[in-house]
């Protein structure tokens, strides 16, 4: 029995002589994967819903334990992603995080539409590069259940400071004169009495105010904030990205390729 569903296709693998292995994120059971068979074939009438960032309706019917493609349509291909190098790399290292927040058989409809209004937003320049980066780690942080305590000083209390620090490991923030009162003024010990690292990362008022604003607006409002390009975006940028790689406990080589990019142009 043929069936359907729409999917945004995150990694094409080649396997075997033509064919190809789709991981594919949709709404109603996360990540799924599927063959295609002869994909790789320019007379293949599949191949244009096999690219990756394409979100398409795909057909497919099961048989021994494996999803089989077997037709489909393009719902949307950021073709434009492929005209840029930097945004075709932000662009696989967002695919690859949403792989990796994505469970199999576990609904996905918020990451389905966070993932792919995030690649929108990377295809149309609508905000900086590292700005849409960091709100998605900030995102697949929140949705893997690791979502930050940003709302006031975990020591004293306190709302407004001019120099928080993100306690990276405990998820919390700590105003610059606990910090001051707990060290002594003296460095922290790598590892603190509970044997978690101590990775505390330096934020201005800006940078509190974009991550406390990331971690609560609605999906639909999630980029609707300016951060101006400087001091205030590299804080929140290294904060976003230390958060999430730390509590995923992982790298991702489409993160390293990133960089790599960014410091060559
Ligand atoms: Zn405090």
């Amino acid at each position: 029995m043929k069936k359907a569903v729409d999917g945004l296709v995150l990694r094409e693998m080649p396997v075997g002589e033509n064919d190809k292995l789709l991981t594919v994120l949709t709404a109603g059971e996360g990540r799924i994967y599927l063959t295609a068979k002869g994909a790789r074939s320019m007379r293949s009438k599949v191949m244009p819903i096999c690219r990756l960032f394409t979100y398409a309706n795909l057909e497919y019917y099961e048989k021994n334990d494996r999803r089989w493609l077997s037709g489909g349509s393009v719902n949307e291909c950021f073709f434009g992603l492929n005209s840029d190098i930097e945004g075709f790399s932000l662009a696989s290292y967002v695919v690859q995080v949403a792989a990796e927040i994505t469970g199999e058989g576990v609904r996905a409809a918020e990451i389905l539409r966070m993932t792919l209004n995030t690649l929108y937003c990377i295809e149309k320049k609508q905000k900086p590069y590292g700005q849409i980066k960091a709100v998605y780690e900030l995102f697949a942080a929140v949705a893997s259940g690791f979502a930050p305590d940003l709302g006031h000083c975990s020591v004293c209390g306190c709302r407004n400071h001019g120099q928080f620090w993100l306690d990276v490991m405990n998820g919390h923030l700590i105003c610059g004169d606990c910090l001051g009162k707990r060290s002594g003024n003296l460095p922290l010990p790598e590892v603190d009495p509970s044997g978690a690292r101590n990775i505390l990362l330096p934020l201005d008022p800006s940078a509190t105010a974009s991550l406390r604003y990331v971690c609560e607006a609605p999906l639909a409002r999630i980029f609707a904030f300016s951060l101006t390009e400087g001091e205030s975006m590299a804080l929140f940028s290294r904060a976003a990205e230390t958060y999430l790689l730390n509590h995923l406990e992982r790298g991702f080589d489409t993160l390293d390729f990133y960089q790599s990019v960014k410091e060559s142009t």
